[in-house]
């Protein structure tokens, strides 16, 4: 079952997918079921000796295109609405062990071709009106599968972070003479320098001022590009090259693969025009402080939606920056 939930106190959809209880096979606990089918093996997702990138829908997704409209109505105060949408995993690799930094930087660039046609696909649906690409990476953030994939989320919504972001973009756009927030963030980022990391010839990554996590790193289009689907083969190159770089200095910040959440922001596919107000950029948020130590969605994050951070981004971007070659 898979049904939106009206949140009329802080204005947002909640989903509910309760068709995960109704999981049926239970495979055994070494079986992966994101690598290739083994001759003779268990038939795993993929049911092929070898693979390059895989994309396929999620078996007990979040939100399901043939959702039905709920038997619960809700009230004219909380309604509710069919989850309907669509849920894709993003196999990166057929190894098993690697990573999206230890992947080569061609594979990388494949991937963002794949995203970026996952992106034109699932966004081309009627009820579709934000394609979220993301990966959640690490046993820190929950993860229970190894295998190097990420995931595809196409709301039939705005969903809250981007809609927030959206809307100051919009406010600056109209204050400021048709200005883009994101191409003047990225400038003054770029001639302050202080927390920049990677400069490519198309994006560039930095730590921003107001980082939210110690090693958040946004990676921001140098063109006000809307969403990944308008970038050119060069930009493509650019981005896989600069995530490489980036993420290689992830790797090598505590000596060990370093957990993140990556996220994409970018435009709506609900038929409006982001131009000027989507500008296509990547986020990355670490939960380590330090090698040892996690920062927790607390009580005032959780509960108050204040971010506390122990170190400024300066301190931080200049620890990282001395782990990243050839910027
Ligand atoms: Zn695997
Ligand atoms: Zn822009
Ligand atoms: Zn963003």
């Amino acid at each position: 079952m898979n049904q939106l939930r009206w949140d009329p106190t802080l204005r947002e959809w909640v989903a509910y997918a309760t068709h995960r209880q109704d999981r049926t096979f239970l495979p055994p606990a070494e079986y992966c079921p994101l690598c290739p089918t083994k001759p003779g093996g268990f038939p795993t997702e993929v049911p092929r000796e070898s693979y390059e990138i895989a994309v396929f829908e999620n078996k007990f997704p979040s939100f399901a295109p043939d959702a039905s409209i709920p038997d619960e109505p809700g009230s004219a105060l909380a309604p509710t609405a069919p989850g309907r949408g669509l849920c894709e995993v993003v196999l990166y690799s057929d190894d098993h062990d690697a990573t999206l930094a230890t992947m080569s930087e061609r594979r990388i660039r494949n991937l963002v071709w794949v995203w970026a046609d996952r992106y034109e696909e699932l966004g081309a649906l009627d009820f579709v009106d934000y394609v979220f690409i993301f990966e959640n990476k690490g046993e820190a953030i929950g993860v229970t599968l190894h295998h190097p994939h990420g995931q595809i989320y196409g709301y039939p919504f705005i969903p809250p972070r981007p809609a927030k972001e959206l809307s100051a973009a919009s406010e600056y756009r109209a204050k400021n003479e048709g200005r883009c927030l994101h191409c003047d963030l990225l400038s003054q980022e770029r001639e302050d320098a202080r927390r920049l990391l990677v400069e490519g010839e198309h994006f560039t990554a930095f730590i921003p001022f107001y980082a939210h996590f110690p090693y958040e790193v946004h990676v921001y289009s140098r063109r006000c590009a809307p969403s990944i689907a308008d970038l050119g083969a060069e930009e493509r190159r650019d981005l896989a090259s600069v995530l490489k770089r980036l993420l290689v200095g992830y790797d090598s910040l505590f000596g060990f693969s370093l957990p993140y959440m990556m996220v994409m922001h970018q435009s709506p596919t609900d038929g409006e025009n982001y131009e000027g107000i989507a500008h296509f950029h990547i986020e990355f948020y670490p939960p380590n402080r330090t090698a040892d130590k996690l920062k927790y969605l607390a009580g005032s994050e959780t509960g108050a939606g204040a971010f506390i951070v122990d170190v400024f981004p300066e301190v931080t971007a200049e620890t990282l920056r001395g782990k990243i070659e050839g910027r």
